[in-house]
């Protein structure tokens, strides 16, 4: 009987698995009749995966005989074959999302994407502003505002800079023992605040790379960083969101925080919150108690999901 050893899937690359083990890379190999489970996915097995493998003596190599229960994962809809989903990484505790005022503006619709997203996988979220010390005073005021909005609906911030290195101390802590995963838009500087936490890390930054390959290769994988301060960073290259599965209009509201907050006081039921009499909702939002940005994107998720249905897509 061969030993068997667990560890964790930091990258993959088609068909081998850099495997972390103790302190050490294995590279593996799937064995055979992993593919013919879950056939819903592209890929067997996925960045953050915990496995258990045997080590092929002869070659040095290892094969991945059993996958672990997953406590979550994000998908991506695969390109190629319509009902089948890739999963982009797994076991993931936290998501952190960069998000900048200027150069380049994150858009609300998209950081509110990104909210829905991690909570239909449930996983916390942790609010990063990166480049402050870019910012004037118009700027700085917008930063308080979006603050204000996302703090009040139980969303934590910090404000950073990778260049400047301000505030790197406390986002080291915020990802220590942690999986999280980095998400926002290319450019708001994921890959400097990476290296920023941790010197030992040099991921390639100003994007010359990414931007070049943008468009030519459609398949982009995660790969997992371990940081010396403790925990993981899984890194999804050119992937700007992940898909939303399953997630039918009728319960997009409870996505947002705020609004599954007042769902049972809405006169009807089953309120979709937009034209309805007695909708809390509504209400709320001419109070100013629900921002209206985040009130724009839950409509124009809702347009975005009927018109994919009525596409048939
Ligand atoms: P990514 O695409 O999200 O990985 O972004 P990069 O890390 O490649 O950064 C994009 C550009 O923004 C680079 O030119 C960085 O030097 C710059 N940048 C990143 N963080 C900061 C910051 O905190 N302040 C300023 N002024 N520039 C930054
Ligand atoms: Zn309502």
């Amino acid at each position: 009987m061969s030993t068997i050893y667990t560890g964790r899937v930091m990258k993959s690359t088609g068909s081998w698995y850099d495997v972390l083990h103790e302190s050490n890379i294995v590279k593996c190999k799937v064995r055979g009749n992993f593919r013919t489970k879950g056939k819903m996915y592209t890929n067997p097995v996925a960045v953050g995966d915990k496995v258990d493998f045997i080590i092929k003596k002869e070659e040095n190599t290892g094969l991945i005989v059993k996958l672990h229960d997953r406590k979550n994962y994000i998908v991506r809809k695969s390109i190629n074959l319509r009902h089948r989903a890739h999963i982009l990484a797994s076991n993931l505790d936290l998501a952190i999302i960069i998000i900048t005022i200027v150069k380049p503006k994150t858009n609300t619709v998209f950081i509110d994407r990104l909210l829905v997203s991690a909570k239909a996988y449930n996983i916390p979220v942790q609010l990063v502003f990166n480049k402050i010390d870019l910012y004037n005073e118009q700027e700085m005021a917008k930063l308080t505002e979006l603050e204000n909005i996302y703090n009040k609906i139980g969303y934590p911030s910090i404000r950073v800079s990778a260049t400047e290195q301000i505030n790197i101390d406390a986002l080291r802590l915020i990802l220590k023992d942690k999986n999280t995963v980095i998400l926002g838009n290319s450019g708001v500087g994921k890959s400097s605040l990476i290296n920023a936490v941790d010197e030992n890390l040099s991921l390639k930054t100003a994007d010359i790379s990414r931007y070049h390959n943008k468009g030519r290769h459609t398949t982009t994988y995660a790969e997992i960083f371990q940081l010396q301060s403790g925990g993981f960073i899984t890194d999804t290259p050119g992937i700007k969101g992940f898909g939303l599965v399953n997630l039918e209009n009728e319960n997009l509201a409870t996505y947002f925080n705020e609004m599954l907050e007042l769902q049972n006081q809405c006169k009807y039921y089953n309120c979709t919150h937009t034209h309805e009499p007695g909708c809390k909702v509504i209400e709320a939002i001419k109070l100013g108690e629900i921002s209206e940005s985040r009130y724009n994107s839950y409509l124009s998720m809702l347009e975005e999901d009927t018109q994919s249905k009525y596409r048939g897509v």
